[in-house]
């Protein structure tokens, strides 16, 4: 989920918007001025029922926000970068950048949450009760209940117990516990969250018949999100316990054709172009350190007459600090843009200053594709004295790193 446009920073977290927020804005302001309003405060006027649903629509956000908060604050007392927050259609995501390091920690981060939405119910039904006995305005009471009513809603839904709903991390965090294996617990979460998905789907279809066309709409739409991200995570997750402990060493294709930056475009094309499989190459400087990517695209565009005194080095694109990466790195613990290697992407693994082997998708998808046949990628003839590291998946301590995974809520 990627914000249209950032409000700020609370406490470092950067609060990001999805213009689809808009939506759930506009529904709130209508459910409570047209539908709950006229008939609780008859009296109020109809000016006074949309300024009051865009005030509850206001603070409706606002208490989504609280939520998301208190999962984003637990994160980071256990360490987890957690920097960013998104309210979107239904609801909002946190994204925790790491997984929670402990059961105990995968509890209090996605407890925090719903807890939050709880007291927030209780809060703004003691302030309804308040404003009753002090005899306020009919609107600010029904407003308040309102409130009361939504968070206490939210909190209760949002602790059914599949992933990626918090008590679907709830669960995950209670069979982590007991087996010790995160990746399986994950696995287990997901598909309840899948069934949920459905039964909620099935839910809001009956209630389409019945004649209930936007609750019925709505709760379809949270249980088919539901189920789109609970099969995500099942393959991701599966697919990360598969791969778990695989080095870039054991993917690469190891020692590239390089091209050196003083070459010249005709030289390059005759002495390595010609000849070599690849499309894209390193381009390394007089020491042999990658400098920048090349590819054959970027040499289409300098004209034949200059192709013989135009170097490399003022082609391709320079080498970004996340397009290098050791030959011991974990596969599975590379930052999710260079994990996913789209398009014509590489990644260089260097060592010692040197380009001793790339990455790029066919070598990834070779090792899933070894990886789902229940094998492992393993290093060439070099390190074949090393074979013991390929039998032994889902040791406890590599299981736990991977690429983005987000906590994702939806609500509302
Ligand atoms: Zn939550």
């Amino acid at each position: 989920m990627k914000p249209t446009f950032t409000l700020g920073r609370v406490a470092g977290i950067s609060i990001g918007v999805h213009w689809s927020v808009l939506v759930m804005m506009l529904l709130v302001t209508e459910i409570v001025a047209v539908a709950i309003l006229p008939v609780q405060a008859p009296s109020a006027g109809t000016a006074v029922d949309w300024v009051a649903g865009l005030l509850a629509a206001v603070t409706f956000l606002a208490s989504l926000l609280a939520h998301e908060l208190a999962h984003a604050v637990v994160a980071r007392r256990y360490g987890m970068p957690a920097d960013r927050i998104t309210l979107w259609l239904l609801g909002g995501v946190t994204e925790l950048g790491t997984n929670p390091p402990t059961p105990r920690a995968a509890f209090l981060v996605a407890g925090a949450g719903p807890a939050t939405s709880l007291v927030l119910g209780v809060v703004f039904g003691g302030l309804a009760a308040g404003a009753a006995l002090l005899s306020l305005p009919t609107v600010l009471r029904e407003v308040l209940t309102w409130l009361g009513f939504v968070n206490l809603v939210l909190g209760v839904f949002n602790l059914l117990p599949g992933a990626p709903l918090d008590g679907g991390r709830l669960l995950q965090a209670g069979l982590w516990k007991r087996s010790g294996d995160r990746a399986r617990a994950a696995v287990s979460a997901a598909r309840a969250g899948r069934f949920l998905g459905m039964t909620l789907i099935a839910l809001g279809v009956f209630q389409l018949v019945g004649g209930q066309l936007v609750s019925g709409l709505w709760l379809a739409l949270i249980g088919w999100f539901l189920v789109v991200s609970a099969l995500s995570e099942e393959s991701a997750t599966g697919l990360r316990e598969r791969l778990t402990g695989v080095r870039l060493r054991d993917v690469m294709s190891p020692e590239p054709v390089t091209a050196p930056s003083w070459w010249t475009v005709d030289t390059f094309l005759e002495r390595v172009a010609e000849r070599d499989h690849h499309r894209t190459f390193p381009v390394v400087d007089m020491e042999g350190r990658p400098v920048r990517l090349l590819s054959l695209t970027d040499l289409v565009r300098v004209p034949e007459q200059t192709r013989g005194d135009t170097r490399l080095e003022d082609l391709g694109r320079p080498l970004r600090p996340d397009g290098t990466a050791g030959p011991e790195d974990l596969l599975t613990e590379l930052p999710a843009g260079s994990w996913q290697l789209s398009g014509r992407g590489m990644l260089l693994v260097v060592e010692g200053g040197h380009v001793i082997g790339i990455v790029n998708t066919h070598d990834v998808n070779r090792a899933v594709e070894l990886a789902n046949l229940g094998h492992l990628p393993r290093t060439g003839d070099g390190a074949a004295g090393e074979p013991g590291r390929a039998g032994h998946p889902g040791q406890p301590g590599q299981g736990t790193a991977s690429p983005y995974v987000p906590e994702q809520r939806p609500g509302g």
